[in-house]
């Protein structure tokens, strides 16, 4: 961008900025090299200057600034995002929250925490006061609460509490507008779904309120199985199981397993795997579901047994971690975002495994989805050609395993398939002039003229 960055950076005083090319570049970046296909097209895409805000009122300033100047204007939280939500596509501001990150309250089944507080933190202070997040992502020990909010959907929880945008899980939050005097709305109950995972197009977090649950001595657990369908049946089981309070159930493929050489003293070796999290008074029911479903327990340990072992949290073997684990092997990898029929039938993934071909590994996540457990797969695939990938959502398709694209940087292309109106029209209100997050909504520009009520009347019935 052509702006005078030098004097832009003066303007922001007192808030800190951070303009050396080498550290501006390392921020304009996310996960987003997951996908050989994002990795091409953003690799290059930076933006011109970092802001960090330390409180609300310096957030403002900065929005300010840049609104006066028309910068477009990138929020970053823990830069942990698969998509490039967090690469500026138009050069501009970068503002980095992790400067506003108080922890305001705790309460009863509650936390309320400014946008850049760290996760792993939040849950440390819970901790001490009996409660913890009733859902939070693998990427927990980096990311933030606002990005997981503003970028996220689901995690560690989802399989005993739901998705976040089921009613109570986020209670309420606060944004602020991209305005000459920027303004702050509060959003609660259901409204929270208006901002929420809109990847910060309309508007700016600074504080969330989200539901808490009692802490419970967890225990990492680690089961393996003969075959994957067996793994995966066992899973459904776990999940449905009434008599256990799982808060995570993932299976993996043996293939991939072996991308786990930290595990390797502890798993029976070439065995399909089964990754969860039990509270330790309900261990004598986990592991009689285990026998019964033909599986071995192979590894269970407290957070404090798993440290002293110098192994990490078992749930950096779930959800996207586990690509990350392969992809610290081999750059070759990569992964998909695959809905599955349900109820969840090991018969189903049975019938599948041979149709999608040697370089697709398999790796379920179980979650409540509507009142129902469901399980979604995010394989390993081993990249070849953009058509082979292509090839390979086709085959999901057809055996009907609804694909969630991964690999483009679009708000409407992945988890959302289509435009969400109510989001536009938000943006309409809050971002009046496009500068948040620009280039990331291809609706945006068919509806930037239009008035944030004419955008909410395109809300399909
Ligand atoms: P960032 O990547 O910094 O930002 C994410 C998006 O939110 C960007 O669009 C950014 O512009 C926007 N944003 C950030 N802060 C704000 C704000 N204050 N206001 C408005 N917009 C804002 N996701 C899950 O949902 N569940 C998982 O279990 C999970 N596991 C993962 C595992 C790995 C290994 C990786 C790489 C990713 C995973 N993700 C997961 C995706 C991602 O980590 C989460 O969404 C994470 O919580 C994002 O937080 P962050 O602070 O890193 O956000």
């Amino acid at each position: 961008s052509n702006l005078n960055w030098a004097s832009f950076a003066e303007e922001l005083a007192p808030v800190a900025t951070i303009s050396e090319p080498v550290l501006v570049k390392k921020r304009s970046r996310d996960f987003f090299w997951y996908s050989p296909i994002l990795n091409s097209q953003l690799r290059r895409s930076f933006g011109d200057l970092v802001a960090l805000p330390k409180t609300p009122e310096e957030m403002a300033h900065c929005l300010s600034v840049a609104y006066a100047h028309d910068a477009p204007i990138v929020l970053r939280g823990g830069g942990t995002g698969n998509y490039g939500q967090a690469v500026p596509l138009d050069g501009g501001l970068i503002i980095e929250t992790t400067a506003m990150n108080r922890i305001l309250d705790i309460g009863d089944g509650y936390v309320t925490a400014e946008a850049g507080a760290n996760i792993e933190e939040i849950n440390a202070a819970l901790h001490a006061k009996g409660w913890e997040l009733a859902i939070f992502p693998s990427t927990q020990d980096i990311a933030t609460i606002g990005g997981f909010i503003a970028g996220g959907s689901s995690g560690i929880g989802s399989v005993a509490q739901g998705m976040l945008r089921d009613p109570g899980n986020i209670i309420s939050l606060k944004a602020m507008s991209v305005e000459d005097t920027p303004k702050l709305r509060l959003f609660e109950g259901q409204d929270v779904n208006q901002i929420h995972h809109a990847w910060g197009l309309n508007g700016v977090i600074t504080e969330v309120t989200l539901r808490t649950v009692p802490h419970q001595k967890w225990i990492g657990c680690m089961a393996t199985f003969d075959s994957y369908p067996k793994a995966y049946g066992a899973g459904y089981a776990l999940a449905c199981a009434p008599d256990i309070h799982r808060k995570l159930v993932s299976t993996v493929d043996a293939r991939i397993c072996a991308y786990f050489p930290r595990l390797a003293d502890h798993l029976r070796p070439g065995k399909h795997l089964m990754t969860s999290l039990v509270p330790v008074e309900d261990m004598d029911a986990y592991r009689a579901l285990i026998a019964e479903q033909g599986g071995t327990v192979d590894l269970a340990m407290s957070e404090t047994e798993l440290k002293a072992a110098k192994l990490p949290h078992v749930f950096e073997f779930a959800y996207n971690h586990t690509t990350l684990q392969v992809l610290k092997a081999d750059r070759s990898a990569t992964y998909l975002q695959v809905g599955c029929p349900t109820p969840p039938d090991p018969a189903a993934i049975t019938d599948l495994g041979p149709k999608l071909g040697d370089d697709v590994w398999q790796h379920h996540e179980f979650a409540l989805l509507d009142g129902q457990i469901v399980s979604f797969d995010l394989p390993i695939v081993w990249y070849s050609t953009e058509d082979r990938l292509h090839e390979i959502e086709a085959t999901y398709e057809a055996n009907g395993f609804p694909v969630y694209d991964a690999h483009v940087c679009m708000v409407e292309g992945g988890g959302l398939k289509n435009a969400d109106y109510r989001h536009l029209a938000w943006k309409k209100r809050m971002d009046p002039k496009g500068l948040l997050n620009s280039g990331k909504s291809l609706e945006w520009e068919n509806v930037k003229h239009k008035t944030p009520e004419e955008i909410e009347a395109m809300i399909p019935e």
